[in-house]
């Protein structure tokens, strides 16, 4: 469960719903025993029994882009992790592991999200993933792209076989996405990844989050880019998320709490423009709260299991393999997402009451 402080109170964000409390129920940052009181009779961070699992299938490590900040495809080589694809092989191998861990969870359907790299490196892998999947159980799929290679053609089969929603991310308006977003041949990406969400839109039922990357340069300019996107996008079937770098060693600059302001204005703004706002979740993660892949799974291309998205590709970070599940070192490999947090909490605490409040005044409230 999380507490920020909004507007007009506090805002509790829990595991099954999100409340907003007077100021009265917590002090010094934390629930008073009436607030925690009044929070279990509303039942905001009841844990339900599951009701899916969740699994993360990278389908290329390799990617197109060389965004500076990049965790995984850094541009001077640090931290690279080694081109590798996912094969037919390894999808049958994905969904003999999973049927068991669904079985042992006691669930029928998967949330299975394609990731890379940039998963459509590998559209035959993408495809194939979704249609192995899909012939055997009630999936919702989603991928995380640049976006770029997204060509009609390719959103058209990806949507036929089954995927539903697609997060890609702008870094800034035009000119500043166009310094830092670039192929690995320098040429800028913005238009294009602009005119390919477009035209999926268009064409396809495919739905769309545009998670913007922000750091305190960017910040300053958000209004640009929104009305860059809205002049292009479908916006009333676009989701929007702001969200910081997170810095991995880049250099990056954290933007601050006062940072967060300005990108709550931009969040108002994308709300009167039509966009709607990705509603701020708790910091429960299907693949990392919780050891040995009980609610979730992340694979790699050769069929390694890691515990979050950030650790894929670092071998001494390996927590099992498909075949044999999770070893007996994974509680000690055991990584957990967003391990940059602390850097950006004040930002996106900011942020995310600014959200909440935003979608109060709205009365809109959208999950990606
Ligand atoms: S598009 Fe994603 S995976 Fe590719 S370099 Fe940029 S941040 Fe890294």
């Amino acid at each position: 469960m999380r507490l920020v402080r909004g507007e007009n109170g506090w805002w509790c964000i829990g595991r099954s719903a999100t409340a907003l409390l007077p100021d009265r129920l917590v002090e010094n940052g934390d629930l008073t025993a009436e607030g925690r009181e009044q929070l279990n009779a509303m039942g905001i961070d009841v844990v339900q029994a599951p009701d899916h699992y969740s699994l993360t299938v990278v389908t290329s490590t390799g990617c197109n882009l060389g965004c500076s900040y990049c965790f995984q495809n850094t541009p001077d080589g640090r931290r690279r992790i080694a081109p590798a694809r996912l094969d037919a092989r390894t999808v049958a191998r994905c969904v003999e592991f999973t049927e068991k861990k669904m079985a042992e969870l006691g669930v029928r359907r998967l949330e299975l999200l394609l990731f890379g790299g940039e998963p459509l490196l590998n559209p035959a892998g993408c495809l194939q993933v979704l249609r192995a999947f899909g012939a055997r159980m009630p999936v919702t799929a989603s991928m995380i792209s640049n976006g770029v290679l997204l060509t009609p053609r390719t959103a058209a089969r990806l949507h036929e076989a089954g995927l539903g929603h697609l997060q890609v991310t702008l870094d800034g308006e035009r000119d500043r996405h166009d310094r830092t977003r670039v192929t690995r041949g320098g040429r800028p990406t913005f238009d294009l990844i602009l005119a390919n969400v477009a035209s999926a839109q268009r064409h396809t039922g495919l739905r769309f989050t545009v998670r913007v990357n922000v750091t305190p340069d960017v910040l300053p300019h958000l209004g640009t880019l929104l009305d860059q996107a809205a002049a292009v996008l479908d916006v009333p079937g676009t989701n929007l998320a702001i969200a910081p770098v997170l810095d991995y060693g880049a250099g990056v600059p954290a933007p601050d709490a006062r940072a967060a302001e300005q990108a709550v204005q931009a969040c108002a703004r994308a709300a009167e423009l039509g966009f709607r706002l990705v509603r701020p979740r708790d910091d429960h993660c299907d693949f990392c709260s919780e050891a040995d892949g009980r609610l979730g799974a992340v694979v790699a291309p050769d069929g390694t299991l890691f515990s979050c998205w950030d650790a894929v590709g670092e071998n001494d970070l390996a927590v099992g393999e498909l075949d044999s599940g999770y070893s007996n070192e994974s509680r000690a490999r055991w990584r957990r997402c967003g391990g940059e947090l602390p850097r950006t909490q004040a930002f996106s605490d900011a942020l995310d009451a600014g959200v909440l409040d935003v979608i109060r005044a709205r009365k809109e409230v959208t999950r990606p």
